[in-house]
């Protein structure tokens, strides 16, 4: 099993939050992913998460996206709403913060999906009730997916070795599934370019880019 974060797409040119390069017009996501900015601010929110789907409509998958995908058999639960998994042809991939190209309506639920970026206006607008759309994405204080979240809890009981590539640990519940996996038996094996809030739980750390680790990792196990 792998669990991915911001640091696996960074090489591909998608900043990580809290990296440089992170910040637009001086907000930080913390302020920007969250039910109150967009209830304050719909057309705001919209126009970073226009930004970003510009930048990441640029990105191609790496190293370490591709040999993630071509791994047979692995479990792969991602924190990223970027879709560069799914680029790189992984199947099943368990998006527990959910995706930046799917857009939801606030009034009807209903779900759209396209890469069209930039967006022609903000707010996007439901194509069967005319509500407000949303970004189909966990912001800051919502819960996760339940659906996806039961699997992700379920694979990480299951796991015999856990990856952890390019995460900060910081972000909850989603670092949980660390030391469940840890308390079930599974080998913790992190990549990362510095330690991270999981470090101290890794029965292996191996420093360096994603791109440059992770094939040479994978085709080892
Ligand atoms: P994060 O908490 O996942 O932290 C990024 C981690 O990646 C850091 O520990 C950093 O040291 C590491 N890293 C940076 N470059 C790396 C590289 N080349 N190889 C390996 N590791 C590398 O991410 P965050 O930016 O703090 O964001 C928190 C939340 O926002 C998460 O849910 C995250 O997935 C999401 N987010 C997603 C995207 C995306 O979809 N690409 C981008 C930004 C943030
Ligand atoms: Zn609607």
């Amino acid at each position: 099993m792998a669990l991915t974060g911001a640091g696996i797409s960074a090489e591909s040119g998608i900043p990580t939050f809290r990296g440089a390069g992170g910040l637009w017009r001086n907000f930080r996501a913390e302020d920007l992913a969250t039910p109150q900015a967009f209830a304050r601010d719909p057309k705001l929110v919209w126009e970073w998460y226009d930004w970003r789907r510009v930048k990441i409509a640029e990105a191609v998958p790496n190293a370490a996206h591709r040999a993630l995908a071509a791994h047979e058999g692995l479990t792969l639960i991602t924190q990223n709403v970027d879709g560069l998994h799914d680029l790189a042809g992984s199947r099943d991939v368990l998006k527990i913060h959910g995706d930046i190209w799917t857009r939801r309506c606030t009034q009807c639920g209903h779900e759209t999906h396209d890469r069209v970026a930039p967006l022609p206006a903000y707010p996007p607008l439901c194509p069967k009730c005319g509500g407000i759309q949303r970004p189909g994405v966990v912001w800051f204080g919502e819960g996760l997916p339940g659906d996806v979240w039961d699997a992700a809890e379920d694979a990480a009981r299951r796991a015999r070795v856990l990856l952890v590539i390019g995460t900060s640990a910081q972000v909850y519940p989603a670092a949980g599934l660390i030391p469940l996996a840890k308390r079930a038996g599974a080998k913790i094996v992190e990549v990362n370019i510095e330690r991270s809030a999981a470090s101290e739980m890794a029965d292996e750390f191996h420093q360096g880019p994603a791109s440059e680790i992770v094939p040479g990792l994978l085709a080892s196990l």
